[in-house]
């Protein structure tokens, strides 16, 4: 199957970060073969089909992070003023503690529809997963590129599922490396992902490490870094990471808000991979406009990407979004217009995130050699014109309402606004009762503030 779209704006994120004005992108199997100006295209035959792009801006796929797919089953459950402290404790654990496969699926859908809707074509579990092979058929099936991986901790004090050994858990995550790793053409790849945040005792770290390097693949961590002036309640250092021996370039590190200028060195040295959360930190009042050093660890060579995070934590999985807030908050805080441009917010949710992921020979920018993942803006909305500066509109304009068509692999996921590889409205109807069932089991409240009429 060819595939040609013909006559578009082209933001490349290419290495000379070319934007094309009239350009033309042929697609050959899952492959981008062409990016050219639209006049010097060579055609050997004709395409098998042929995208008008004149009314288009095509940029490359978002690659969003980290992301956490079972929470989009209980969505904005979570009331504002919930004490962050009590997150875990009251609500995240009892709902985990009880997800059936069939839930973790229908999340997992609803995420990725979410995604492809906004733009994003490649990402990464946070490792909040118990049935990985479920979640890597929804993911296969509706066609996204992915790496996932299994909930795994060891710390003490919890019962049930909740509770494992560093032996169990390092085993059911050698498990999920061996059957999901390079399913789907080598689209949906496994790592080992490990929560975080206090955790995990040292061996289960090192042991994560020890099978990502054996696999060949990289593993990740939730961690908010402690800066030597703030407390916070995750005491694990960077100094202390690097200390055993888990900073290299194979690590992606999440969240990172309280980091010094000597963590961010050891952080560029190891040539560690950050997922900067931003809608999250926000929300769960991390200090991230006063403490955030994600433009330092930037200047610094610190591979920065962005991560959506969770559905009671940014509430949305909307790379846009992201991007606006990545390139406003940082500006605002420090009363310097020239902190984070839209070009290098643009950079972190597409080339970089390509880079923290390992995937940067595959995806991140629309180059001859690279995966076809391509999403295709619709002009012909009020937030693309006029479009004077194609980056300034996608970073600072546009929304997801103008997402029209998504390529992955080559393939048409999103063909002018309908999905293709699952039935939407089913899909919701489902999220609507499974979201109900599992709430109830879990013994969480659903709450609001203002009165529900039934
Ligand atoms: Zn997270």
């Amino acid at each position: 199957m060819t595939l040609l779209i013909e006559h578009a704006t082209i933001i490349t994120v290419d290495p000379e970060r070319r934007i094309l004005r009239d350009g033309s992108i042929l697609v050959d199997g899952r492959d981008v073969v062409q990016v050219c100006p639209a006049a010097a295209l060579r055609l050997g035959r004709r395409p098998d089909r042929v995208i008008n792009g004149r009314r288009r801006v095509v940029a490359p796929g978002f690659v969003d992070t980290h992301v956490h797919l079972t929470e989009h089953l209980s969505r904005g459950l979570m009331l504002d003023d919930i004490p962050v402290a009590r997150y875990l404790a009251d609500w995240l654990l009892p709902l985990y503690s009880t997800v059936t496969p069939e839930e973790e699926q229908t999340a997992a859908q609803l995420a990725c529809v979410e995604m492809i809707r906004t733009g994003t074509t490649t990402f990464c579990e946070a490792g909040t997963l118990f049935d990985v092979p479920a979640v890597a058929d929804a993911v296969e099936q509706i066609g996204m590129r992915a790496i996932l991986g299994r909930w795994t901790w060891d710390v003490e004090g919890q019962t049930g599922r909740m509770q494992q050994t560093t032996d169990e858990a390092l085993g059911r995550t050698a498990d999920v490396l061996a059957k999901v790793h390079g399913r789907a053409g080598g689209r949906i790849g496994a790592w080992p992902l490990l929560l975080g945040f206090g955790t995990c005792s040292p061996a289960l770290m090192q042991g994560a490490r020890d099978l990502a390097e054996a696999h060949g693949v990289g593993w990740g961590m939730m961690n908010l870094a402690l800066h030597p002036r703030l407390r916070t309640r995750d005491a694990l250092t960077v100094e202390r990471l690097e200390a055993r021996g888990l900073l290299g370039p194979t690590t992606k590190l999440a969240h990172m808000i309280y980091v010094g200028d000597d963590d961010i060195a050891r952080l560029a040295a190891h040539g560690v991979k950050i997922a900067h959360c931003p809608t999250a930190a926000l929300k769960h009042t991390k200090g991230l406009a006063a403490h955030g050093r994600f433009p330092e660890m930037i200047d610094a060579g610190v591979c920065v990407s962005l991560g959506g995070d969770s559905a009671n934590g940014s509430n949305h999985f909307d790379m846009l979004r992201l991007m606006y807030l990545a390139a406003t908050v940082y500006k605002d805080a420090r009363l310097d217009v020239g902190v984070m441009p839209a070009e290098r917010v643009l950079e972190m949710a597409t080339i970089r995130g390509a880079e923290a992921l390992l995937l940067e020979r595959q995806v991140g920018s629309i180059e001859p050699g690279k995966r076809a993942d391509l999403v295709l803006y619709d002009a012909d909305t009020p937030e693309w014109r006029p479009l004077l500066n194609p980056v300034n509109n996608l970073v600072y304009a546009a929304s997801g309402a103008s997402v029209r068509t998504v390529l992955i692999d080559g393939r048409v996921v999103l063909d002018e606004g309908r999905i293709t590889t699952l039935d939407e409205r089913a899909l919701y109807e489902r999220v609507e009762r499974l979201s109900r069932e599992h709430v109830r089991r879990a013994g969480v409240p659903v709450e609001s503030k203002w009165p529900v009429i039934p």
